[in-house]
């Protein structure tokens, strides 16, 4: 009896213990437990700064601007080439130029362990024009018209719109030079944003040949030195740099100097300004929409002649918007030690435009939808017997291009029905045990609630009749 009493005085838990070895260990004083240290928890690590996770939510606008990409390729006569994303570092060194921020400041460099000095592509133009020489393109048809797409690294300081990693849409025609290409590059770029409902604006202007912009930048250096104490601390630096960046600065204290500074269509050639001219004139005679911007050069070395931007017609003035940018570049496969090949191109931002889609949504009730991405019919079951027939049946559908979302591991019909609309779409197909005996099916519109039930054999052409399809 005493033993009873003090047994039920003991704490629940070591009332189970039945052994007597756990009896007379009760009887002990109790030894203190050892501490058992948890493994510290892993702390995610979140995605590189700059660099953005491409969800499947988002995939409707990557989609449209990648077939609306595809699409203008094709119809301008333009073949995809794709090159690799690391290259020599001395490529973009050599071809975009030391002095310029994508190369000094911006470029993700590395040495491998066979110590080549390697960076991560900032730009599609130099490795095209590495491709166009190292594959012998020049020895094809004239011009040689590419285009790409893909991902590029600049190790710029991150804000909106501003990217560590960030796509282009690349389009590059090599080996000929005429106004007429340069226009047509420039309407490609403007209609296919267009086509995607965007208003936009073409910024241009003419750097002119290399001379000339090599006596313009004499010129314009005399100038900003002459009003140095005005400019601010970036541009000042940027003097004896690359005096050119200067006419990008946004400062208000360089735009009042800039205002008196000499511009670079009074210093180009007689030959670049008929070029020039030329281009407009195909501009007007394609209706593309244009605005001439003495102070727009391009921060970059190989540009000759035509340069140009996109800008979103209300967003003229502000500098992270330009949607894409592009011009000619003759001298770049020379440079690069190819022969003389004149050349021009563009490339569009894709988060810039998807960016202006969505806000197109917001403000001017657009809808970007890809019906290639959203499912025809939800496919509901009930009971094992209809789950286990539902995915041959499922199976079937697909092989007839009806895209069928389900979730076969939900047994509760409520919950397959809320699944289905919250999945948006418009007809449901639900199986439960008495359909699997009777070889039938039932067919619910989502939004009237009104089912009808069919031969399993007849459903998918049934279905074809409902889509449309
Ligand atoms: P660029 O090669 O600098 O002429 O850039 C062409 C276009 O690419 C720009 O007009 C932007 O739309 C886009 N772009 C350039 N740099 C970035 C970046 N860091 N992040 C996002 N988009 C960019």
């Amino acid at each position: 009896m005493p033993a009873k009493k003090t047994s039920s005085k003991k704490p629940a838990a070591k009332k189970t213990t039945k052994t007597t070895a756990s009896k007379k260990a009760v009887t002990k004083k109790p030894v203190a437990k050892k501490k058992v240290t948890k493994p510290k928890k892993f702390v995610t690590p979140q995605a590189v700064r700059g660099m953005k996770d491409l969800l499947p939510r988002d995939e409707q606008y990557w989609r449209l601007m990648y077939n609306t990409a595809q699409q203008f390729a094709d119809a301008y006569g333009y073949g995809r080439i794709q090159t690799p994303v690391v290259e020599e570092a001395v490529l973009f060194s050599r071809s975009i130029g030391e002095g310029t921020d994508v190369v000094d400041k911006e470029m993700y460099t590395f040495n491998n362990s066979d110590g080549d000095a390697l960076a991560l592509r900032p730009e599609f133009t130099a490795g095209i024009a590495r491709a166009y020489i190292t594959c012998g393109m020049h020895s094809e048809s004239q011009p040689v018209k590419v285009w790409s797409w893909g991902p590029l690294f600049r190790h710029d300081r991150p804000q909106a719109g501003r990217y560590r990693q960030f796509h282009q849409w690349s389009v590059e025609a090599l080996g000929a030079r005429d106004a007429v290409l340069d226009a047509e590059l420039i309407a490609m770029a403007y209609n296919s944003v267009a086509s995607l409902g965007i208003d936009t604006v073409v910024h241009i202007n003419s750097i002119g040949s290399l001379e000339d912009r090599d006596r313009y930048i004499i010129e314009l250096t005399g100038f900003l030195r002459s009003k140095r104490s005005y400019l601010s601390e970036t541009s000042k630096a940027r003097l004896t740099k690359n005096p050119l960046r200067i006419l990008d600065s946004k400062e208000e204290q360089d735009q009042v100097v800039l205002e008196e500074a000499p511009q670079i269509l009074d210093w180009i050639s007689e030959d670049a300004r008929k070029y020039f001219m030329s281009v407009l004139e195909y501009l007007d005679e394609l209706e593309i929409p244009y605005i001439l911007k003495p102070t727009l050069v391009r921060g970059l070395d190989y540009y000759t002649d035509t340069v140009f931007e996109l800008y979103e017609t209300e967003k003229e003035d502000g500098s992270q918007t330009a949607l894409g940018g592009g011009g000619r570049y003759d001298l770049l496969v020379q440079q690069l030690g190819g022969r003389e090949t004149p050349a021009a191109g563009f490339a569009l931002g894709i988060e810039r435009v998807i960016s202006a889609m969505r806000r197109n949504e917001q403000d001017n009730d657009y809808v970007y939808a890809d019906p290639r991405l959203q499912s025809d019919i939800y496919f509901a079951q009930l009971g094992v017997q209809a789950r286990r027939k539902a995915l041959g049946i499922i199976e079937g559908l697909r092989k007839a291009e009806i895209y069928v979302h389900h979730n076969l591991g939900k047994s509760s019909l409520k919950q397959q029905l809320e699944q289905a609309n919250k999945h948006g779409v418009t007809h449901s197909v639900i199986l439960g045990q008495q359909e699997v005996q009777d070889g039938t099916i039932i067919i619910r519109d989502m939004e009237s609630g009104n089912q009808e039930i069919v031969d399993q054999k007849k459903l998918e052409k049934e279905l074809k009749r409902i889509l449309k399809k």
